[in-house]
């Protein structure tokens, strides 16, 4: 997949041509995982595009920093700032937003050194979500793989850490190449954990459940964002431990992200479930007029680009 490219990137504090947003070979972050991300959405509303959950976002990418132990040089209104900035400058409607922070050039060897160098970039381009278009909005096929999900003492997985994306990249790879769209990944001790770059939900009598971030899950914002709107939609919510058979016997499974939007899951292991039950079609539903500002119980999660 080449990149769509966009105008702009913004580079430590400037905007710089997309093609000119270059870091050295020697940038600490490339040999040993040095960094933090974000995934964030532009979508367009009736009053121009708005950038979903940014603050959560910033917080997430802060916390993230703290995670690890290395400041970030802006803060939260800083990138906010910077954030609108990109998205006027490269004209987007809606698109999807990458920050990084990450070590930059001058030191070698693992020690987080007081005082090293950090970099930050923003970029934006026109991402659609990536398992919904992979399998036409049939429901996606998740496979269980041998890759156990990062342990909380060995790979904060509470951190969104470049060096924690092996993990999924080892995950997916895995699933892609067995013939599935997406993996499914259980903690050290057996229990559901995530998708490669998505949270999971189950159905079960008309209870929701998804697993807590102890089984290495990540609080994902589009996960929060499902919560919050099942719960007003009188769905009840259980955060708790599952295991993979859970997910087979369930009335319906459903997989949520920044990239992936709510995409419901077809098959686990091959075990078929039904397709598009109620609740996946309620929320989807409820989380699209949530993004594009139709419903205005939730604009306190849009932040206009124009501000
Ligand atoms: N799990 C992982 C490992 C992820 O990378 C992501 C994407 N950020 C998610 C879950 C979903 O999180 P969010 O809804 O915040 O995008």
């Amino acid at each position: 997949m080449a990149l769509p490219e966009a105008d702009w990137i913004w580079m430590d504090g400037a905007l710089v041509p997309w093609p000119d947003a270059k870091v050295h070979v020697l940038t600490h972050a490339l040999h040993y995982g040095t960094g933090v991300l974000e995934g964030t959405r532009v979508f367009a509303t009736s009053t121009g595009p708005a950038v979903f959950r940014l603050d959560e976002h910033l917080r997430r990418l802060a916390d993230s920093a703290t995670i690890l132990g290395f400041p970030l040089p802006y803060d939260t209104a800083a990138l906010r700032t910077a954030t609108l900035e990109l998205v006027r400058a490269n004209g987007h409607f809606e698109c999807y937003l990458r920050h990084v922070a990450y070590i930059g050039y001058g030191d070698m060897g693992p020690l987080f050194r007081e005082g090293a160098d950090v970099g930050v970039t923003i970029a934006g381009w026109q991402w659609a979500d990536h398992l919904g278009a992979e399998t036409g909005g049939q429901g996606i096929r998740l496979a269980t793989v041998s890759w156990r999900r990062n342990d909380p003492n060995a790979l904060p997985p509470a951190a969104k850490a470049t060096a924690g994306y092996l993990n999924s990249t080892l995950a997916k790879t895995s699933a892609v190449r067995a013939g599935y769209d997406d993996a499914l990944m259980l903690s050290a001790d057996g229990f559901v954990s995530e998708c490669s770059v998505a949270n999971i939900f189950a159905v079960h009598d008309g209870i929701l459940y998804t697993p807590p971030a102890s089984s290495g899950a990540l609080r994902g914002i589009t996960r929060d964002t499902v919560l919050t709107l099942a719960a007003d939609l009188g769905v009840p919510v259980r955060v708790e431990n599952m295991l993979r058979s859970d997910l087979y016997t369930a009335d319906e499974v459903f997989v949520s992200g920044t990239a992936t939007g709510i995409a419901p899951v077809a098959s686990i292991d091959d075990r078929v479930v039904r397709p598009g039950g109620s609740v996946v079609r309620e929320i989807r539903a409820a989380y699209t007029a949530a993004v594009t500002g139709v419903d205005e119980r939730y604009a306190h999660w849009l932040t206009r680009v124009s501000e």
